[in-house]
């Protein structure tokens, strides 16, 4: 190589270090708390070399080695949240799930699949805003691929996990329109087909949708279960099941099941269930808030948070009043809320008197619990929902340190793959994804909200600017 070339490969090369950001930054003198092992260091130094966090370091540091000083004397630094459980698919609005409430006549679904689709980038940075660096969707149509494509290029996004369509023992036609979230699947072989179908589009997790009614009890989709977690798994493919009642729960897990993505809501979860989940390692995954939503909207009693308020989408949340659309437009079932609102109210206390004990129970036991929302399922609010599931984790007893931890490190878990073994803790090595706060989380977990700024993948991004 001659001395001109050489120089030009130097220019070639500063300018990709550039655009991959090398900069090395320094967070000095904030409270770091890590919560994979529950260490909070005061007077720390994170020092961040390009995407990755090189070392966390207590004391006087050597300015020579710190590259740019960020001052973050009486701040507070976490590990960016994780929500293991959302849906690209839907926006959270009033028109987003016809085959429970059917607006088709207000707002015809096609319109609604449009929004979503031009919404992707807002969705997006409102989970930045909400300090959330990582996501998991659990489940949508094909286009979740491109929506896990489009994050991945895009610097004001979190990381994403999808699950592609979700496999299920029941069909939901009204969500069809070509691209179907839901797929009934009848047999283990087509089962195991569309396992392998979705196996080339790499997703991170397969999906099943346990729906049991009196027309599908536990035992006549038990097959495909036992099938679609074979082939799944001889894809290296980790399998995530929504089943919701215990027996239904246990029989995933038997069959399988990797992860359960919500609480069991049915009855109190006994010992040989908790111990099923230990010996097989299950993550469970509780989405608290999104059991208390849909009751909540439909009866015109919506208790979104001031973070929701001002961080979701003005749009999704001004469809939410039930109250502005036409009566003789309303489903039945939101006719039937309205018109006995306590009701709506006493179902969801009914959820919560069974599922807030058992996350308990399983916490104590040393499961592992990754929050998630479910964030997408009307008034379940993209980003900010973190918060509200939060709260309900913490009326249950869960120390502050608990939830973080459910929210970083064992999210991480849940996120799984390289990207997941390299997220969710402040360590050398781990991705520079962090939430700065200007109050203790661990003093008050209402303080996980309390954002100064947030840094993805090492760039720094005061939290004022995310959403202008
Ligand atoms: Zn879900």
């Amino acid at each position: 190589m001659n001395s001109k070339t050489a120089v030009l490969a130097a220019i070639a090369l500063s300018t990709v270090a550039f655009t991959a950001h090398s900069e090395k930054i320094s967070l000095v003198g904030a409270t770091v708390i890590n919560p994979a092992d529950g260490k909070v260091l005061p007077n720390a130094t994170v020092v961040i070399d390009g995407d990755k966090i090189e070392r966390v370091s207590m004391g006087k540091q050597d300015a020579a080695t710190l590259g740019k000083q960020i001052g973050c004397a009486g701040k507070f630094i976490s590990p960016g949240y994780i929500d293991t459980h959302i849906h690209f698919f839907q926006s959270a609005d009033l028109f987003t799930r016809p085959d429970g409430a059917d607006f088709n006549s207000v707002r015809p679904y096609k319109d609604e699949v449009a929004w979503v689709k031009s919404h992707v980038n807002d969705v997006l940075a409102r989970y930045l805003r909400s300090g959330i660096t990582s996501v998991v969707d659990v489940g949508g149509p094909f286009w979740n691929f491109e929506v896990r494509k489009t994050a991945n290029a895009t610097a004001k996004a979190p990381r994403v996990a999808v699950a592609g369509p979700l496999i299920s023992s029941v069909s939901r036609e009204k969500l069809d329109l070509g691209d179907p979230p839901i797929v009934k699947i009848d047999t283990p072989d087509q089962a195991r087909e569309f396992v392998r179908k979705l196996a080339e589009r790499k997703p991170d997790l397969v999906k099943i949708w346990y729906i049991v009614d009196k027309d599908h009890p536990v035992e006549s989709f038990r097959p495909i279960v036992r099938a679609t977690v074979e082939e799944s798994h001889a894809h290296k493919i980790r399998v995530a099941v929504h089943a919701t009642e215990l027996e239904t729960a246990r029989a995933a897990v038997e069959e399988g099941a990797d992860v359960l993505v919500h609480s069991v809501i049915d009855k109190p979860v006994d010992d040989s269930f908790v111990k099923l989940l230990k010996d097989r390692h299950v993550i469970l995954c509780p989405t608290l808030v999104v059991f208390e939503r849909y009751g909540r909207t439909f009866s015109h009693q919506l208790n979104l948070t001031p973070e929701e308020q001002k961080w979701g989408n003005p749009d999704v949340i001004a469809s939410l009043d039930v109250t502005k659309i036409p009566q003789d437009k309303l489903p039945q079932r939101v006719k039937d809320a309205l018109a006995d609102p306590k009701a709506a109210l006493d179902r969801i206390k009914k959820t919560y008197d069974v599922a807030l004990p058992n996350l308990k129970k399983l916490e104590d036991a040393g499961i592992t619990i990754a929050a998630g929302t479910d964030a997408g399922n009307i008034g379940t609010i993209h980003g900010p929902a973190l918060f509200r599931e939060f709260q309900l984790m913490k009326e249950e007893g869960l120390t502050p340190m608990q939830i973080l931890q459910c929210a970083t490190a064992n999210a991480a878990k849940l996120f799984g793959g390289d990207t997941g073994a390299h997220i969710g803790q402040i360590a050398p090595g781990h991705f520079a994804d962090l939430v700065i706060l200007n109050s203790n989380p661990v003093d008050d977990i209402a303080h996980a909200s309390d954002i100064d700024a947030v840094i993805k993948n090492g760039i720094v991004y005061p939290a004022n600017s995310i959403l202008d």
